[in-house]
C-alpha cells in the first residue's frame, strides 16, 4: 500500500492507494496554520496513520507540497505555507512516522501522477504543466521525476516568454522579480488581466470561454493569444527535452478546446516544423498536448508514486 500525502496552505489532503493505483482511501484536514510547524507535521502524521488504522495495513509516505527541499541544507523552501520555509521537513516527518518519508514539490507529484497511469502512461518522457493562479511543472523521464542540483527542473513559468512581440515587452511584473515570466501571460488571474488590457474589461476565464463560445470576438481573441504564448512557452520546452505527451493540469487547463488550441499552434514554433510546411515531410508536431487525467487527485495520487512499484528505483 502507498500512502500520499498533499499539503498544502488550507487543506492537507491524504490517500491511500493499492499497489494497483486503485483509491482505498481518502481523508482530509484543514491545515493548522496557525499552530504552526509541529502542528502541521503531527497532522500529516496523523492523516498516514488514520488511513493505516483505517486499512489495517502499513504503507510506504510521499508528501507533495509547494515548494522543494534543498539538497544542499535538506531543508524546505520556496513554501507559500512560510511556517514550513527553513525546516527539516523530511527529517522531522520521517521521525513521526518511524521511516523514511520521501517530500516533492507538488507540481513534480502532479507530473509523476500523469505520467504513471494518467495522460501520459506509458510514454517515456512526460512534462507535466500546472496552471492555475501560477504556472509551474515537472519533468519524468522512464517514470522518474527529474531532480536537479536547484530543484527546479520543469519551472518553466518563470522562464521569459519567447519570440516576445513588442507590445508584449517587457512584460507584466512578476513576484519572482523579472518580467514578463510565462506565468505572467498564462495563468488565470493573468489570462484575465490581458483581457482587461484590451477591452477594460477584467473577466475571469470561465466566463471568457463561455462569451467565446457565444460569439463574443474580443473574447476568443484573448483565448487566442492566451494559446499562442501557451505554444511559444511549450515550444522552448519541447526544444530541451522533446516530451511525448505534455500533460495539463490546474484550472487553467479546464478551458474548453485548450489542449486542441495550444496543439495547432506549436508548428509555428518548434523547430524544424515550418521548413517542410506544406511538404510532404513534415509541418507536423508529434507531441501530444493533453488534458490531465486525475484532475485535482493528481498531486496527492503522485506523491504516493514518489515509492515506485520497482523497489530497486
Ligand atoms: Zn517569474
Amino acid at each position: 500500500m502507498r500512502i500520499g500525502v498533499d499539503l498544502g496552505g488550507t487543506k492537507i489532503e491524504a490517500i491511500a492507494l493499492a499497489p494497483d493505483g486503485r483509491e482505498l482511501a481518502r481523508r482530509r484536514v484543514a491545515t493548522p496554520q496557525h499552530e504552526g510547524y509541529e502542528a502541521i507535521v503531527a497532522a500529516v502524521a496523523g492523516l498516514a496513520r488514520g488511513l493505516e488504522e483505517e486499512l489495517g495495513a502499513t504503507g510506504t509516505v510521499g508528501v507533495g507540497t509547494p515548494g522543494a527541499v534543498s539538497s544542499a541544507t535538506g531543508l524546505l523552501k520556496n513554501s507559500n505555507t512560510v511556517c514550513l520555509n527553513a525546516r527539516p521537513i523530511v527529517d522531522d516527518l520521517s521521525r513521526a512516522l518511524d521511516r523514511e518519508v520521501r517530500v516533492a514539490n507538488d507540481a513534480d507529484c502532479f507530473a509523476l501522477s500523469e505520467a504513471v497511469d494518467g495522460a501520459g502512461a506509458g510514454a517515456p518522457t512526460v512534462f507535466g504543466v500546472i496552471a492555475g493562479t501560477g504556472v509551474g511543472g515537472g519533468l519524468v523521464v522512464e517514470g522518474r521525476l527529474v531532480r536537479g542540483p536547484n530543484a527546479v527542473a520543469g519551472e518553466w513559468g518563470h522562464s521569459p516568454l519567447p519570440w516576445p512581440r513588442d507590445d508584449e515587452r517587457p512584460g507584466p511584473p512578476c513576484y519572482c522579480g523579472r518580467h514578463g515570466c510565462v506565468e505572467t501571460w498564462l495563468a488565470g488571474p493573468s489570462l484575465e488581466a490581458d483581457h482587461a488590457r484590451v477591452t477594460g474589461e477584467p473577466v475571469p476565464p470561465p466566463e471568457l470561454a463561455a462569451r467565446a463560445a457565444a460569439g463574443d470576438a474580443a473574447a476568443a481573441a484573448t483565448l487566442d493569444r492566451h494559446a499562442d504564448r501557451f505554444a511559444r512557452g511549450l515550444a522552448t520546452v519541447i526544444h530541451v527535452v522533446d516530451p511525448y505527451v505534455v500533460a495539463l493540469g490546474g484550472g487553467v487547463s479546464n478551458l474548453p478546446g485548450l489542449p486542441e488550441r495550444v496543439a495547432a499552434r506549436l508548428p509555428r514554433y518548434v523547430f524544424g516544423s515550418r521548413l517542410f510546411e506544406g511538404g510532404a515531410s513534415g509541418g507536423e508536431v508529434r507531441t501530444r498536448v493533453v488534458r490531465a487525467v486525475h484532475g485535482d487527485s493528481g498531486g496527492v495520487r503522485g506523491a504516493a508514486w514518489l515509492w515506485p512499484a520497482d523497489p530497486a528505483r
